[in-house]
């Protein structure tokens, strides 16, 4: 009895976090998909969500330092691609 349309999980694929979208390559002139943070995870959002869901980044983590969003997991650790501040990984 498990639905085949259960929802994604955020953060399990290689696809959009919040809706669940393949990666794909945008159109050059469109917005690019946004690698951020959420839960200690890299997750990606996808172009449509960013421009349908005015709280897209509601959900994921924020630099300490900066309070921005694009972060990247690199090496266990998570760091502000804006201002370069490093944080250890929650639960690492
Ligand atoms: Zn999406
Ligand atoms: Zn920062």
């Amino acid at each position: 009895m498990r639905p085949f349309d259960a929802p994604i999980e955020p953060g399990t694929g290689p696809g959009c976090a919040l809706c669940g979208r393949s990666t794909y390559d945008p159109d050059k002139r469109g917005v690019p998909w946004v690698r951020a943070v959420a839960g200690g995870r890299q997750v990606l959002i996808c172009p449509e969500c960013q421009r349908e869901q005015a709280d897209w980044a509601a959900n994921l983590d924020r630099c300490a330092a900066c309070g921005g969003t694009r972060l990247g997991v690199m090496l266990g650790q998570i760091v502000c691609r804006a201002c370069g501040y490093t944080t250890a990984r929650a639960g690492a």
